[in-house]
């Protein structure tokens, strides 16, 4: 007997049901990948997450050889691709994943029914995209949690499955394998793919980075990150959301790992983990909060093209949000509090559509998606779940309080590098000393903005 065990955003071997489902299910199993066409043609295909994806692919590859198997990667229409290798191998089963997008859903009807087509069953697991699935909790009457406390209250008291093991060995038939692919044959091609180069500081992808990454954050800094995960010269949070998001680990051993650490580090973390639930809970009953308001507040955004490419290119005149922008655009990445402070300073400040940012920072962040991302958003414009949606976020009260010497704003804008505190209150310089620096002046008076937002808003 063969069955498939079809990968999708589950690139491990440690606690992934659908493999080990296949596994208890027939001699040999096909443990495959498709690099679907139809996802590169939706825009979500950036050369920092194919990048990510292509390494995370061969190390999948490399863990299956170890034991006796390999990765078959396919490329095309990810449900025709399917049908074929069951054709190809007598395959009467495709074990996946349950998905939580759209796209997924869609994915897996199709699959159903054209698998069942010939004969064939397609089975759903547990995917751990979230340690709790959405759904799974809800208020008295209603489909989801419009607020995060009282989630969270219940979150913490829900039980989580056992962790699966990796398996020992995985025998797989002969069959055809297009290979590992180079992370620029899974992005698009032709017009309009002008999606820019892979950042320099990239991390590197795969399921051995991720247990790495988990070992050294729970042997040391969890510990500390209640006091320090804000601190951005610190550089003190875990960096695993590229590694959750590829699904290189599963949020439910993260779960687990994490309470059995204790603590109140691994309580604070743990916290966080609940926030990513708590959104995929909202998307899930609100598909339609990936693009439209979740709580529509009437704005009038502006769209200053000017003002939009200083934020994008970090030149803005406000350190700290520049130092923000530009760790994006080199790594790929950047910690929640440099998010939500440049997120707010463009919705807020700026008074753009959180749109337009979102785009931006989907088309370079490493752990990009469309739940975290877009709610995220939504949540610093004050359109989404915030409950005081009419604060603002003043950059440099922020930068005082999160990076009081300056270190973090220096690292990242070397053209200040020869200031110490005074990085920060830039305005506070000599005329002489301020007009020598290769930077640009403020391109907003942060209390007219402010002001300009809260009428906006009818705030005042
Ligand atoms: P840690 O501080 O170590 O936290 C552990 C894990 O908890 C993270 O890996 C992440 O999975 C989860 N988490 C932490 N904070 C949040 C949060 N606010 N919402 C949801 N999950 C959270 N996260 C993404 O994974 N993808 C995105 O596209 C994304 N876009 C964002 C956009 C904006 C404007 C903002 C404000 C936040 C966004 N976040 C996004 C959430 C958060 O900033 C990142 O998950 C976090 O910075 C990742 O770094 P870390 O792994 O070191 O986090």
């Amino acid at each position: 007997r063969v069955s498939i065990a079809l990968f999708t955003a589950d690139l491990r071997l440690h606690d992934n049901p659908a493999l080990h489902a296949a596994l208890m299910d027939a001699e040999r199993v096909v443990p495959l990948f498709v690099a679907d066409t139809g996802i590169r043609r939706a825009g979500f295909a950036v050369p920092n997450r194919a990048a990510f994806l292509a390494d995370s692919l061969a190390d999948l590859d490399a863990s299956l050889r170890a034991r006796g198997g390999r990765l078959v990667v396919r490329t095309g229409d990810v449900v025709e691709e399917t049908c074929r290798v069951a054709a190809e191998t007598g395959a009467e089963v495709v074990h996946i994943a349950a998905g939580v997008s759209r796209y997924a859903v869609r994915r897996e009807d199709r699959l159903r029914t054209e698998l069942g087509n010939d004969g064939r069953r397609l089975r759903l697991h547990d995917a751990s995209v979230t340690a709790v699935p959405p759904g799974a909790l809800t208020p008295g009457g209603k489909d989801h949690f419009a607020v995060f406390t009282p989630y969270f209250r219940r979150w913490e008291n829900f039980s989580v499955r056992d962790v699966l093991p990796a398996p020992g060995a995985v025998p797989v038939p002969q069959v055809r394998s297009a290979g590992i692919p180079r992370a620029e044959s899974l992005t698009p091609t032709g017009p309009g793919s002008d999606q820019g180069p892979v950042s320099p500081g990239l991390p590197a992808g795969g399921e051995s980075e991720a247990r790495r990454r988990l070992r050294a954050w729970l042997a040391g800094p969890l510990a500390e990150y209640e006091d320090r995960g804000d601190d951005l010269a610190a550089d003190a949070t875990s960096r695993l959301s590229p590694y959750l998001h590829f699904g290189c680990l599963s949020a439910t051993e993260l779960l687990h790992r994490a309470r059995a650490h204790g603590g109140p580090g691994a309580r604070a973390f743990v916290r966080q983990l609940a926030w990513r639930d708590f959104h995929h809970q909202v998307l899930a009953a609100r598909p339609d909060a990936a693009h439209r308001d979740y709580r529509p507040r009437n704005d009038r955004w502006r769209g200053d093209g000017e003002e939009i490419r200083a934020w994008k290119e970090g030149r803005t005149g406000y350190p700290v949000v520049d130092a923000a922008m530009r760790q994006l655009r080199y790594e790929g990445w950047m910690p929640n509090r440099a998010r939500l402070l440049a997120a707010s300073f463009l919705t807020k400040t700026l008074y753009v559509d959180w749109r337009v940012g979102a785009r931006h920072f989907l088309d370079l962040l490493v752990d990009g998606d469309l739940v975290n991302n877009q709610l995220n958003w939504q949540w610093a414009a004050g359109t989404g779940t915030d409950t005081r949606p009419g604060r603002v976020l003043n950059p440099l009260v922020q930068a005082r309080r999160f990076d009081p010497r300056g270190e973090y704003v220096r690292r990242w804008l070397p053209e200040l590098g020869g200031l110490g505190a005074e990085v920060h209150r830039l305005s506070g310089l000599p005329e002489a000393a301020r007009a020598e620096l290769d930077y640009p002046p403020p391109i907003v008076d942060l209390t007219e903005a402010t002001a300009r937002f809260r009428r906006a808003r009818g705030l005042d």
